[in-house]
């Protein structure tokens, strides 16, 4: 399939294989009746490409991305309209694809690099039945979304392309079924039948259709009307793909001894089924959000902004005057993260140790340790805030600890106890309690930390953290997007305030 090879930042060579002609029509300067026709793709034949060990890598992060975002939204239970506009929301910033007409993307690269990242996560996901279960369906999500927004003649073009066996109902037999077909139609079905054409396809291929009774059965046949076309395709997609990833399943072994894509492989895998992508957080700058925070500020920002498992490590510390290693570090990461400049946090830590510890053991053990984190010490890397997939997956906590996610580490009982003492908007027998006890549950333990997100800050369910309905995967992103939200609301006063002063 792949052929990988370790030169970085090398041109693909593919790209000097493929016929380039100049195609006014899209814009783009390359010729899309080769490999890429049409931006829907059903991905049937692997791809045959020279490509680096970095573009296998970052196509399939990408793409996972993608995946987990859709899988958040849909654990969120949104209306579809809602659901389909956060996915285009996101799919515009983080994964465009345009169709032939837009004139100005690169349309090859686009699809390239959609191909590639499709195609390295079956390998991360074909290894379990529940993998590939949530992999065919966040996949069957999202093309979905591609179909639905796609261009229609060249939609027409693309499903032309793929052949399918449906039997055309002819005018005789749609004439004879007449009653039957229209009592599968809607608003005015005499009109409606006018126009309306059917498919005959074998019902077992349809069962969502079948088990809402919107199509007709005569003879193990269903006839499918063409505005419910989209049934069919999809069945057909999700079948495809479920049976070639149960063929890549039976040939995973032989990958499994490839030093340099086994690694990348389990990565993705582990980082989906923790529920999340690869966090894409980048502070801005050493200030994190934008703003340096002092060690007098640390418990003012940690009352308002701090997500659940930063408030339990903040909480046990001004209560124990002590953390463990790991509780320390995650800390101490994520408060550099949201701008605790290195001097601040020697002052934090030692007024938080307070009289529990000597200034001599506090310079000697601790003092080091904070430098180490913030990469002034040993390696002098700049070691980043740990994402919500790193603390949900890593240093698994034991009953002495108190690093860790509260959704996925405490018992039922003390995450009630501590989201409704801690929250003071939380009530314990609320429906959003319930909700987010239900996802905790259900092991989307990112979808209940984002309910925590909305009913602290008083947006309706599905706004996420109000931008885009996007899901909380990073604990600094949770705080910097709560300093932004008070940030704007205050900005909003001011400028209420200005506009409603007397000129003088
Ligand atoms: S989901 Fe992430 S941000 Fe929320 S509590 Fe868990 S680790 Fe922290």
């Amino acid at each position: 399939m792949f052929k990988p090879t370790t030169r970085h930042n090398i041109p693909s060579a593919s790209s000097s294989n493929l016929d380039v002609k100049i195609n006014k029509r899209n814009g783009s300067g390359k010729d899309l009746s080769g490999r890429y026709p049409f931006r829907l793709n059903f991905y049937e034949r692997p791809p045959v490409l020279d490509i680096t060990l970095e573009e296998f890598e970052t196509c399939a992060i990408a793409r996972l991305r993608v995946l987990s975002h859709i899988e958040a939204l849909s654990h969120r239970s949104l209306p579809y309209p809602q659901f389909s506009a956060a996915v285009a929301t996101y799919l515009k910033q983080h994964s465009p694809l345009g169709s032939n007409t837009a004139r100005s993307a690169n349309l090859e690269e686009e699809r390239r690099r959609d191909e590639i990242g499709h195609w390295v996560l079956r390998l991360a996901f074909c290894r379990s039945p529940d993998l590939r279960a949530r992999f065919v369906r966040t996949e069957l999500a999202l093309f979905k979304h591609r179909f639905e927004t796609d261009d229609v003649t060249e939609r027409a073009a693309f499903l032309r392309s793929l052949e399918f066996d449906w039997q055309l109902v002819d005018d005789g037999e749609k004439a004879l079924y007449a009653d039957k077909l229209k009592k599968c139609l809607w608003g005015d079905k005499e009109e409606a039948f006018k126009s309306e054409s059917w498919f005959k396809v074998p019902w077992y291929s349809v069962p969502d259709l079948v088990g809402s009774r919107k199509v007709f059965i005569n003879g193990g046949m269903a006839y499918v009307p063409q505005t419910l076309q989209i049934s069919l395709v999809l069945q057909a997609f999700g079948s495809r793909l479920e049976k070639a990833l149960e063929l890549t399943a039976k040939n995973l072994p032989r990958l499994d001894e490839d030093e340099r894509l086994g690694p990348v492989i389990d990565h993705l895998a582990s980082s989906f089924l923790s529920g999340l992508g690869a966090s894409d957080y980048q502070a801005s700058g050493e200030a994190g959000s934008g703003s340096v925070v002092t060690a007098e500020m640390v418990d003012d920002v940690a009352n308002r902004h701090f997500p659940p498992c930063m408030r339990n490590l903040y909480g046990r510390l001004k209560r124990d005057h002590h953390l463990k290693h790991f509780g320390r570090l995650q800390l101490t990461l994520f408060l550099k993260g949201i701008g605790l400049p290195l001097d601040e946090a020697i002052v934090f830590w030692r007024k938080m140790y307070g009289a529990s510890m000597s200034d001599d053991k506090f310079n000697k053990e601790y003092k080091y340790n904070i430098r180490h984190s913030y990469g002034q010490e040993g390696r002098r890397a700049n070691y980043p805030p740990k994402s919500c997939q790193q603390i949900l997956t890593q240093n698994q906590p034991g009953t002495q600890d108190s690093h860790g996610c509260p959704f996925r580490h405490f018992s039922p009982e003390n995450l009630t106890t501590f989201l409704t003492s801690t929250y003071p908007e939380l009530d314990r027998s609320s429906p959003e309690m319930r909700e987010i006890m239900d996802s905790v549950k259900a092991s989307h333990y990112h979808v209940a930390c984002t309910r925590v997100f909305e009913v602290t800050h008083k947006l309706k369910k599905g706004e996420g953290l109000g931008k885009d309905g996007e899901s909380v995967s990073h604990p600094n992103k949770y705080a910097d997007r709560s300093r932004e939200m008070e940030r704007e609301k205050l900005d909003a006063i001011k400028a209420k305030e200005e506009e409603d002063e007397p000129m003088s």
